[in-house]
């Protein structure tokens, strides 16, 4: 059982990593470079607190905490880039229910209001393309695609939907896709920590390396953004346009680059 640790007295800062591609690398040995662990005990000593902002769903972000060794568990788990969780006793996740409970209640509402949109978009998926439709509780309206270039087809369908929406949106990273509420997402979420830890977008850190990290790597939620060497490049496009910073290195090598290069 992996344990937490006592928050910081005085909270100054708040850091937020992506998991897949970011803090994890499923090619690499380790998962996770052990030093990223020692940098957080470093910057929780002087009032930062850290965590994952990841679109795994809770379960399988703890199953990935174990198999990148994490020594101790991060200072909060934002799931499915929405649900916010805080460590409990015993190595269990919290969940913040007054944000969560929010979150669900929008996105049925969401989901009821766009059913039409949501049909003429599984139709032309099941119709016209090779790509998985994935319909499942909470999760009504997702899509596996083959490929890349599949996704980007099945976006300029679901784009036009979304733009006239005030509600629908959508995340996605590589071949998926999952229609989601506009308002909850890795940057509102992140906010909403930094809100709970009384600390200004100024001193908030984000890095991430897809496309569902674009919300958070707005410099309206966090003042430092980066992206690993491995990122989309949409996402190095965004971070360099944005001011941030690009890494030379990949996945976890390229967060402790970064930390060096904001926290030195
Ligand atoms: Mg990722």
């Amino acid at each position: 059982m992996i344990q937490s640790l006592p928050l910081p007295e005085n909270i100054v800062g708040v850091l937020s990593f992506d998991f897949d591609g970011t803090l994890y690398d499923q090619e690499s040995d380790p998962v996770t470079e052990p030093e990223f662990f020692e940098m957080m005990r470093l910057l929780r000593d002087v009032g930062w607190v850290w965590g994952i902002n990841t679109g795994r769903s809770q379960m399988q972000t703890t199953s990935g905490f174990v198999e990148s060794k994490f020594p101790f568990l991060p200072d909060f788990l934002i799931a499915r880039e929405r649900e916010i969780y805080t460590p409990g006793k015993f190595g269990r996740w919290v969940s913040v229910k007054e944000w969560n409970g929010r979150s669900e209640k929008d996105h049925k509402k969401m989901f009821r209001k766009s059913k039409k949109a949501i049909k003429e978009i599984q139709a032309y998926v099941e119709n016209n393309t090779k790509a998985q439709w994935i319909s499942e509780e909470g999760d009504p309206a997702g899509v596996i695609a083959t490929s890349i270039e599949e996704m980007a087809e099945i976006l300029t369908v679901v784009d036009p939907h979304c733009e006239k929406s005030t509600v629908m949106g959508y995340l996605r990273n590589t071949i998926y896709m999952r229609i989601s509420h506009k308002d909850y997402h890795k940057g509102s979420s992140l906010a909403e920590i930094a809100r709970r830890c009384g600390v200004e977008k100024d001193d908030v850190f984000a890095i991430g390396d897809g496309h569902n990290d674009l919300d958070m790597l707005d410099r309206k939620v966090a003042d430092m953004i980066a992206c690993p060497a491995n990122a989309d490049i949409d996402v190095k496009q965004h971070v360099i346009a944005n001011g941030g910073y690009v890494c030379k290195l990949p996945a976890s090598k390229g967060v402790i680059e970064a930390l060096h290069r904001f926290f030195e």
